[in-house]
């Protein structure tokens, strides 16, 4: 932890333009792009979902389509917005058919999403749904029982808190499973609150430095 904001945003594109080039698994050779992820490099909050869809595929970016404005309301809704958060996927790739993610593609992918978690240094990760909680809690129980409850992990050597939820494609399926979203989410500010590190008294408080600057990378969106 603490190595420079703009140090480890150097290194996140970096790490972009060689997801941009992989070929570890069959996707590859049916996604239009990769979808790498975007949003604040230096977030306390990040978000993982499943894999890109129609839309994120054609236009190279997380949740762009309608689960996506769901995510982008219930963000509103706790006076945050996209580039004061990271989104990213389990998978890189787009599913033909947006089928479910196969185990030999989530092993192929998994290296990236960690060295993205390392990079950015999250205090809380949000799942959304089944693939993205299993794969980073690395436990097999599912989202209906897991959903609202914190955890706490060591990923890529970082302390953090992950927070499993019903991804917002389920929300948009039924009202009562939107209103337990809903309610899921409300519950994100006072989880990051609680997640920061209190400074010390007589400490003035430092200004978060580095992650409004815009970089070359276009799709990326990044950071601001
Ligand atoms: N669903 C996901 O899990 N990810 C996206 O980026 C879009 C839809």
């Amino acid at each position: 932890m603490g190595r420079p904001a703009a140090e480890r945003r150097e290194e996140l594109i970096e790490l972009y333009r060689e997801v941009r080039q992989c070929r570890r698994c069959p996707l590859y050779a049916t996604r239009t792009q990769v979808v790498f992820g975007s949003g604040n490099a230096d977030a306390d909050l990040m978000f993982v979902g499943e894999a890109p869809g129609f839309h994120e595929d054609q236009q190279g970016k997380p949740f762009v389509g309608a689960a996506g404005k769901l995510l982008d309301t219930l963000l509103g809704e706790i006076g945050m917005a996209r580039d004061d958060v990271f989104i990213a996927n389990v998978l890189k790739s787009r599913p033909p058919g947006n089928r479910d993610p196969q185990p030999d593609e989530i092993e192929a992918c998994k290296p990236y999403l960690a060295r993205q978690i390392e990079l950015i240094e999250p205090l809380v990760i949000c799942t959304l749904g089944n693939f993205a909680t299993k794969c980073l809690t690395r436990r097999q129980d599912g989202i209906t029982r897991v959903h609202g409850r914190p955890q706490d992990h060591a990923i890529a050597g970082l302390p953090i808190r992950i927070y499993p939820i019903y991804h917002p494609a389920a929300g948009l399926r039924s009202t009562a499973m939107l209103e337990t979203l809903r309610q899921d989410f409300q519950r994100l500010p006072e989880l990051l609150e609680a997640a920061r590190p209190q400074p010390a008294e007589d400490e003035p408080e430092e200004a978060s430095g580095g992650s409004a600057e815009p970089v070359g990378a276009a799709q990326l969106d990044l950071f601001g």
